[in-house]
């Protein structure tokens, strides 16, 4: 075999210990979509690339350095999703769902990213994601980070997370703080890094999310927003913060927020965390009311955010993630008893209860086994309880042990 026996640096195998967090950080999102009326959605994992290049902005990290962009055996230009609200966006148009607005949408999945892989940031990492398409109002913001609110609660992490928020305002504001700090940065252009001179040209409100240190210091000092907002760019963030008071949403407003992506307008906002090191943000979203027609569909006002899955489950505690159904070992203590175990496990497992047989090992290690792995019960069968139709049941938990009939088995009440 050529090639190193390794996953891809920036790519990781997720076990089942990892899994076992995933899946419950996954479902918990599942289920509050549900709640709040969001329908599954699954687009592919690679679209043409003008999917990504054109709606997320050539100058955007995710574009000019990150995405992975191939040319297929047919000669086409693909892009492996970097995120999932250009490829909704796309579906949106492509399936003509403009009539059937509003609509609103959940999706989890693999993202891929060439960035630098460090603790919770990686090549292939997951998202989860929730898009809101056809209202305009600002009520709708506040529904929308309501729900990630709520996720954040359900798996025990909103203790640790902020909501830091900022509004980029309408266009006729963005124009005119464009031209406010082009002038600032134009006067400090010799400070600038080499990414930001770039980004001066082409896209001055993305100078603001640098993380270089002397973007960072001009950044502190740049004009703010707040000064060059119309009246109904402040009317509308002034309602969306009015609206998570009311839900009684603690946040922070943070004037430097812009996020990374060329289609946001009004409303953004991060969820950060200081536990995470580096890669504090767990969460982030906005509001994008210009993506779908700039993609060629309808005016379509839209909200989302999303979330990365790695980082939420490396803040969610585990003892949430794990399974709390009884589990039931079935032993064999010798041949006889091991052939009839298997059946016992099925008879089981048909009542909906969580059995599982240990196959191999002198009785000792596997009683020990069952142990180790949590189980709350084993179901000892040997020679003797074969003939005699009975099975040995030991509680774990208590120590006891009683011997009872096969039937009897059928309606036992196995409990925590
Ligand atoms: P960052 O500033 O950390 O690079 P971003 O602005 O590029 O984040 P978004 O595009 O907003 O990130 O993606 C939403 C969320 O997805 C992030 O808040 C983060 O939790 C997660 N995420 C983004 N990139 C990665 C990555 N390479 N590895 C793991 N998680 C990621
Ligand atoms: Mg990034």
């Amino acid at each position: 075999m050529s090639g190193k026996l390794q996953t891809v640096r920036g790519t990781r195998d997720l076990l089942p210990e990892d899994n076992l967090v995933f899946r419950f950080v996954e479902e918990s999102a599942y289920q509050k979509a549900k709640l709040y009326g969001y329908g599954e959605i699954e687009t592919p994992i690679f679209e043409f690339s003008d999917v990504f290049h054109r709606t997320l902005g050539e100058t955007s990290d995710v574009v000019s350095k990150e995405t992975y962009d191939f040319t297929d055996r047919g000669g086409e230009s693909l892009t492996l999703r970097p995120e999932g609200t250009a490829g909704v966006a796309r579906s949106f148009i492509s399936e003509g769902m403009s009539q059937l607005l509003p609509l609103k949408f959940y999706y989890s999945g693999p993202m891929f990213r060439y960035e630098r892989p460090q603790k919770g940031r990686y090549r292939q990492f997951f998202q989860l994601g929730a898009e809101c398409l056809g209202y305009d109002t600002p009520l709708a913001d506040v529904e929308c980070i309501a729900m990630a609110w709520d996720l954040l609660k359900q798996i025990g992490i909103s203790a640790e997370c902020v909501l830091e928020i900022n509004t980029l305002g309408d266009a006729e504001s963005r124009a005119a703080y464009r031209d406010a700090l082009v002038a600032y940065f134009k006067s400090h252009e010799s400070e600038l890094s080499a990414d930001s001179k770039t980004r001066l040209e082409k896209n001055p409100l993305r100078i603001l999310d640098s993380k270089d240190e002397g973007d960072k210091k001009l950044n502190a000092n740049a004009p703010k927003f707040e000064t060059y907002l119309n009246e109904n760019s402040k009317n509308f963030f002034k309602k969306v913060l009015a609206g998570i008071e009311k839900l009684g949403i603690p946040y922070k407003l943070n004037p430097l927020l812009v996020r990374g992506l060329d289609y946001y307008c009004h409303t953004v906002f991060e969820f950060t965390t200081s536990k995470l090191g580096a890669q504090g943000t767990v969460l982030a979203g906005g509001r994008y009311d210009g993506l779908v027609e700039t993609m060629g569909g309808p005016k379509t006002p839209a909200v989302g955010w999303a979330a990365g899955i790695d980082r939420l489950a490396d803040l969610t505690p585990k003892e949430l993630a794990v399974s709390k159904e009884v589990l039931i070992a079935i032993i064999g203590a010798d041949e006889a008893g091991d052939e009839e175990s298997v059946k016992l496990a099925h008879e089981i497992r048909s009542r909906g209860l969580k059995a599982e047989n240990f196959l191999s090992g002198k009785m000792g290690k596997k009683m020990q086994k069952a142990n180790n792995k949590g189980a709350h019960y084993a179901l000892i069968l040997g020679g003797n309880e074969v003939t005699n139709n009975t099975v040995t049941v030991k509680n774990f938990q208590s120590g006891e042990q009683t011997t009872v009939s096969r039937s009897e088995i059928a309606t036992f009440d196995f409990k925590i």
